[in-house]
């Protein structure tokens, strides 16, 4: 059928001329701070790699002791014949972890929150989301048939009023914990306070938290536990994490309640009918947790970094986000002039992708610039010299 391809070729085009067009671009190294792009070597600031385990020695050495022990793949899904050992040892580390009766492993954070939304609510129920949350959040939803409702990004008196007049059987509010592409963080206990009042269930996907925040990167409530605020499974009753960001491999976990978790083994659909995870990778991910409870000074090396880089961004008077966390948004406004300095930064062999609608909103393209506490000092000077073309672009751009 002709017209088939032909309608599809129009939509492509149509993409191109805003330049939305997304590009792969293709790595021939490990993750890491210097990677080979397309056949070249560029020092990378975009992988979410915040820590520097997806290449480190350990979890490598784990991997490689998990595939000998138990082979490549776990052979079916959960509960059939795939729940292995690694991955049983895996969620009861997971719940000790983030203080929770249990935890439960997914395949990935997207089909970790499409599952849990999808299952906990249905049409008679409503879900408050903040507006910046993950696309998967979104989805997630969205799929589930429940009145869906936006608030601004932390605007937690319209989050309110919007819970008071809502008329849903069950009310749920979804947040992200540190956002994606902003890397500033939820208002956790404003959340929880809310979330009680109005009688809500709150759920937090912290994919950017875990690891880079807390004492031991327990995440964002964890950082607010040490803070001596009371957060427990009765009033943050769905936390999720991630394990394609600091705990650098891939995958997803749900940690809460008994009852919570027991309920998405017997009905949540991306749980059940979906091969599990690897259980080498469920081997190397035991030690990228052990990892990432015992190197506090990844995260203190992280935080001297982005200070810095504030700091020297005010100077250039480039335009940063709030944030506080290795996410660093760089607002260029439209999308043209975010990936024209993002070309501009890759010839000087400075690896920043740049953020376009639909993934943000419109007019708030950006360079989405992340660390890692395996950049070196060098490779940081590099990202902060090549910023001063940035800043003549972006002076430019906002005088046409
Ligand atoms: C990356 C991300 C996800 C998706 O996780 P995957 O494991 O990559 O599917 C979900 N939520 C947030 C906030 C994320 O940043």
């Amino acid at each position: 059928m002709k017209s088939f391809r032909q309608d599809l070729q129009q939509q492509l085009l149509e993409r191109k001329h805003n330049t939305l067009l997304r590009q792969r671009r293709t790595l021939l190294s490990p993750q890491g701070t210097e990677i080979i792009l397309d056949g070249n070597h560029v020092t990378s600031f975009c992988s979410n790699d915040y820590l520097g385990l997806a290449d480190h020695p350990d979890v490598i050495q784990a991997y490689h002791k998990g595939l000998e022990q138990f082979g490549a793949g776990s052979g079916a899904s959960h509960l059939v014949s795939g729940h292995m050992g690694s991955h049983h040892a895996l969620e009861n580390e997971l719940a000790e972890f983030t203080g929770r009766s249990r935890a439960l492993i997914f395949s990935s954070g997207y089909m970790a929150n499409v599952g849990v939304l999808t299952t906990l609510l249905g049409k008679n129920d409503a879900v408050f989301e903040d507006r910046l949350n993950h696309a998967s959040l979104l989805d997630g939803g969205l799929f589930s048939g429940a009145a869906f409702k936006r608030f601004p990004h932390l605007d937690m008196d319209t989050l309110d009023k919007q819970l008071t007049d809502s008329s849903g059987q069950k009310k749920l509010i979804v947040s992200d914990g540190v956002f994606s592409m902003d890397g500033d963080k939820a208002l956790l206990p404003e959340l929880i306070t809310i979330a009680e009042k109005n009688d809500a269930i709150l759920m937090l996907d912290d994919a950017h938290g875990f690891g880079v925040l807390g004492q031991e990167g327990g995440g964002l409530a964890a950082q607010w536990q040490e803070q001596g605020v009371q957060i427990d499974e009765d009033n943050l009753q769905v936390l999720i994490g991630t394990f394609g960001k600091a705990f650098g491999a891939s995958g997803a976990f749900v940690a809460g309640s008994e009852e919570l978790i027991e309920t998405l083994i017997q009905f949540c659909r991306p749980y059940i009918y979906t091969t599990a995870i690897s259980p080498a990778m469920a081997e190397a991910l035991r030690t990228s947790l052990k990892l990432i409870r015992k190197d506090n000074w990844r995260r203190q090396y992280l935080t001297q970094l982005i200070q810095r880089f504030k700091d020297h961004c005010a100077d250039l008077g480039l335009e940063v986000l709030a944030s506080e966390t290795p996410v660093q948004a760089v607002i260029l406004g439209d999308a043209e002039t975010a990936l024209q300095a993002s070309e501009e930064l890759l010839r000087k062999g400075v690896y920043v992708t740049a953020i376009r609608p639909p993934t943000v909103p419109q007019g708030s393209a950006r360079l989405r610039i992340t660390f890692s506490a395996i950049h070196t000092e060098s490779q940081f000077k590099k990202l902060l010299d090549s910023l001063e073309v940035v800043a003549r672009m972006s002076s430019l751009a906002s005088m046409t």
